[in-house]
């Protein structure tokens, strides 16, 4: 089966978040206080994300992203992960962490054929990272970034790029990544940050990010899958790539092919865009899955064609929001 929406984009990525907990406090995604994180009977619980999950991939997803909040604040993620390895139809599924916590995990992750992982670290300075982060985990991260690339998973470091704070770093951390097989993809900041900052524009935009670039590297441009969100070049002479993704820019949304479920079990059909549905009352009240897969195929049946268009939906409430509770 395949799941298509009514611009005719096939959806068959999930972004399921676990949790909105989070044990870092980025300065571009939450306030230092933290946002009002809900109450853990709020959460969806692991059987109920296994439920989720496969209800999806009956009706077309073959992909699931795992996000947060931190995945790995939560300590039954492995049990988690250990069924959705085992689950039919489902091809690829992925992390994306800051890696603080995923050290223990590594081993298992790789014996459950978990090869995919997102690695968030917007800086390879200590100083700058703790004032981004707000918190003191610069060798932990680097450590267990350092073994998930030499263990052979195929990691991807994202670097959101944030004006006065590390653009100092673009050019650097390219070169100290230069050695490694890994992708580098610088993002565009978004206004998702629980409401600590505000913006309508930003100066590190794609073009900014890529003319920085060319400042020092020639590059080439890789052809990339149709549905990346990313733009990836090729510097010569380096193992590593690097990509941006117009997260603020909004380029990619004609071939969007992404659903989000949040940790509360809310029904995200574009980032920019309001809740469309909320699946954990419709979980805990039924035992067959009848309601929750008209719920989804209504939801997709409606959604919006761009990230302006659902922006639009929610005027300028959206931007009160942090990507802790999103997933990304
Ligand atoms: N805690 C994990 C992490 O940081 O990788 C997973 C959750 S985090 C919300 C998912 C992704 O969203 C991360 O790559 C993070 O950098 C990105 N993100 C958070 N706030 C953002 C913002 N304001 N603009 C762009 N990306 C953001
Ligand atoms: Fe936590 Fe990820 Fe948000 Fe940073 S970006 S505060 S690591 S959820």
């Amino acid at each position: 089966m395949a799941l298509i929406d009514n611009h005719g984009r096939k959806i068959n990525y999930l972004r399921l978040a676990v949790t909105d907990r989070c044990n870092l406090r980025c300065n571009y995604c939450m306030p230092a206080e933290g946002i009002n994180f809900v109450k853990n009977d709020k959460l969806l619980s692991i059987p109920e994300l296994e439920r989720v999950s496969k209800a999806l991939v009956n009706l077309g997803i073959d992909k699931i992203r795992i996000t947060g909040g931190e995945p790995f604040v939560r300590k039954d993620l492995m049990v988690l992960l250990r069924s959705l390895s085992k689950m039919e139809g489902l091809n690829d599924i992925s992390v994306t962490t800051n890696a603080t916590l995923i050290g223990p995990y590594i081993d298992e992750l790789k014996e459950l054929g978990i090869r995919n992982i997102n690695v968030s670290l917007d800086s390879i300075n200590r100083e700058t990272f703790e004032r981004i982060t707000r918190r003191k985990q610069f060798d932990t991260v680097h450590n267990n970034l350092i073994r998930l690339i030499t263990e052979g998973f195929n990691v991807r470091i994202n670097f959101i790029v944030l004006d006065g704070q590390n653009e100092q770093d673009i050019l650097p951390i390219l070169d100290v990544m230069k050695h490694y097989k890994v992708s580098v993809r610088f993002l565009e900041e978004m206004p998702f940050n629980g409401g600590s900052k505000n913006f309508s524009t930003i100066k590190w935009n794609y073009k900014a990010i890529l003319d920085h670039v060319a400042t020092k590297y020639e590059f080439e441009k890789l052809v990339s899958p149709a549905t990346s969100t990313s733009i990836n070049y090729q510097i010569k002479g380096h193992q590593s790539t690097f990509g941006i993704i117009p997260s603020f820019s909004r380029t990619f949304c004609g071939t969007c092919n992404r659903l989000r479920v949040t940790a509360t079990g809310d029904v995200i059909t574009c980032l920019y865009g309001k809740p469309k549905a909320n699946l954990r009352d419709i979980v805990r009240a039924n035992e067959n899955d009848d309601e929750m897969n008209s719920v989804i195929l209504n939801t997709i049946g409606s959604r919006a064609k761009t990230g302006f268009e659902a922006q639009d939906e929610h005027a300028k409430t959206i931007f009160d929001n942090s990507m802790t509770s999103i997933g990304g």
